[in-house]
């Protein structure tokens, strides 16, 4: 039985933009973005890429389920788990889906009816048999999912739109800054506001400043560098590092955690199944 004041956060997918499992990427782990946290008894989900798939097999035999799960946005890597979810199949369950980026163009509902539809996918989401609720807010609303529980979100910046959160429980805080570009130079003003004093701040870390600036500039992602540049002054204690590139195998994310360390104390590499108590 969890303690009322534990906060936890577990990671089931840590790679950006699309699963690279293989013998390259086992010790960080090939599964795109899914992050369990636990406040106390309550379970809230941050994202549902394929490490979704694995989280449902572990919650499958905690039903019934009464939770929340926060997407940062509906790009395919961070939704592709959601028809592979089994608590979706228990009748018993209840969930509340949450979207604060598509700024009233779509529902959240509409979007999963379009990506679960022929031929993309056999089945519409229709075939679950828990109760899924879709919840759209605007980036920059504050949410409060459960009792002691608040959420407060900010846009991101992102082609096609996200949303960043801060998740505070039992007096701490975690945020989770993920698809989101800087500007060179130019501290991003609300994602800075956002993880001010925060705890643990899980931030996409998808590039080094040296691969940005020659590749990538326009893509929508971050470097692990401005990830310091942001949480340091910020007064973060534990910066992590996130949306690992699938081009990045494990030597190149050894190399990178080993300058992450030395360039902040408190910083280093999530890594899928690693659990942190905030
Ligand atoms: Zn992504
Ligand atoms: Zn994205």
């Amino acid at each position: 039985m969890a303690r009322d004041q534990d906060f936890r956060v577990r990671f089931w997918g840590v790679r950006g933009s699309i699963a690279a499992p293989g013998p390259a990427t086992v010790r960080y782990g090939g599964n795109t973005s899914c992050i369990e946290l636990r406040c106390g008894s309550r379970l809230i989900v941050l994202d549902a890429g394929t490490g979704l798939r694995a989280l449902g097999g572990q919650l499958a035999a905690e039903a019934p389920l009464d939770a929340d799960l926060f997407l940062t946005h509906t790009h395919f890597d961070h939704v592709c788990g959601l028809p592979f979810f089994k608590p979706f199949f228990q009748p018993q369950n209840r969930f509340r889906l949450w979207a604060g980026h598509l700024g009233g163009t779509y529902t959240l509902q509409q979007v999963m009816r379009e990506f679960m539809m022929a031929p993309l996918f056999p089945v519409p989401p229709e075939i679950f048999k828990a109760a899924v609720e879709y919840r759209d807010f605007h980036a920059g609303e504050t949410l409060a999912p459960a009792p002691g529980i608040t959420v407060r979100s900010a846009p991101l910046n992102h082609p096609n739109g996200a949303t960043g959160f801060r998740i505070e429980y039992a007096g701490k805080a975690v945020c989770y800054i993920t698809d989101t570009e800087h500007v060179p130079g130019s501290p991003d003003r609300s994602v800075r506001s956002l993880i001010e004093g925060a705890d643990a701040v899980i931030y996409d870390s998808m590039y080094t400043d040296d691969e940005y600036a020659r590749l990538y500039v326009g893509w929508g992602h971050s470097t692990w560098q401005e990830a310091v540049r942001l949480c340091k002054p910020a007064g973060v204690k534990k910066l992590i590092a996130f949306h690992h590139d699938p081009e990045h195998d494990d030597d190149k994310l050894d190399a990178i955690g080993r300058e992450i360390a030395a360039a902040m104390p408190g910083a280093f590499l999530a890594k899928e199944g690693m659990e942190i108590v905030i």
